[in-house]
């Protein structure tokens, strides 16, 4: 009998790191811009009032730099409402016709949110957090982010509509950050059994931040530090909540050796220290 199984990303990693820029402001072209350098994933969040009538970023840029470059766009509000202050019908309007313009606009499908305005999170806002998910569900909203302490231990979301950063970009310890989670070595020899869950590093904040403060050195900086390692997968944040519900969908028999992955994904994931990978329709008997 096996302890324990830990997904493992594609490839057989353990660490993924993302970003998340929201407003898509004008200051959104030279983040893209150095991402692209360093090939980087980031999932921009958009209102759809403004890309319509190109208030920030052209559509041209949007097609072209953002989705042409393997990046994800997700909803941020038709007008940037707070779900939490907007009464439910108006937030089920917000993110619909979010939802609707920007899908229409660059037919792709847009599943994936960030809380705009005030962030909604489960343990800050209870209250509003229960009205607000099952209308965020019953419009297919697969993710949302949200705000609320740092997550410091990189850990992925048990509720993807509460999905919990690890840092906005100004963070004081953001550096510390990045140190331990780039040292961190989650193999059997150096990481207690039990520990060697996944983990992802995500950056959040706005672009237009990095002009408003003049610092776009930090950004570089950033991106020097997390950009091009063996061990890392960069993905968007919709890429993470596909291939981790890919991961979900795995079938076991009653004791776990015969594992039948039913999805159209390659999926790896590590038992006791060894790693597996699983084709798409392929039922792997483990001994
Ligand atoms: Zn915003």
């Amino acid at each position: 009998m096996y302890r324990y199984e830990f997904m493992r990303y594609p490839g057989g990693l353990a660490k993924a790191v993302t970003f998340s820029y929201d407003d898509g402001s004008q200051s959104d072209v030279r983040l893209a811009e150095t991402l692209n350098r360093y090939g980087l994933k980031c999932t921009f969040n958009l209102l759809s009032s403004r890309v319509i009538n190109e208030e920030g970023l052209t559509k041209d840029f949007i097609r072209t730099e953002i989705l042409a470059k393997g990046h994800e766009i997700a909803t941020h509000g038709e007008y940037h409402r707070g779900l939490d202050v907007a009464r439910s019908i108006e937030g089920i309007r917000e993110t619909l016709n979010c939802r609707l313009g920007l899908e229409q606009e660059f037919g792709v499908i847009v599943r994936g949110m960030a809380f705009p305005d005030r962030a909604v999170n489960k343990v800050r806002f209870p209250t509003e957090y229960a009205r607000i998910r099952p209308f965020l569900e019953e419009l297919d909203i697969a993710y949302a982010r949200t705000v609320g302490g740092d997550n410091t231990n990189f850990a992925l979301p048990d509720d993807f509509l509460n999905w919990v950063p690890t840092a906005h970009h100004k963070n004081p310890e953001l550096m510390n950050y990045i140190h331990a989670f780039l040292t961190l070595d989650l193999s059997p020899s150096k990481c207690y059994c039990a520990a060697r869950t996944p983990r992802l590093f995500y950056l959040y904040g706005h672009a237009h931040e990095f002009d408003r403060d003049g610092n776009w050195e930090l950004l570089e900086e950033i991106c020097e530090k997390l950009a091009g390692k063996e061990d890392i997968w960069y993905a968007t944040n919709m890429e993470i909540y596909e291939y981790i519900a890919a991961y979900r969908s795995l079938i076991y028999s009653a004791d776990g050796v015969i594992v039948y992955n039913p999805t159209n994904k390659t999926v790896w994931f590590d038992r006791d220290g060894k790693c597996y990978k699983i084709e798409s329709g392929e039922t792997l008997h483990i001994d």
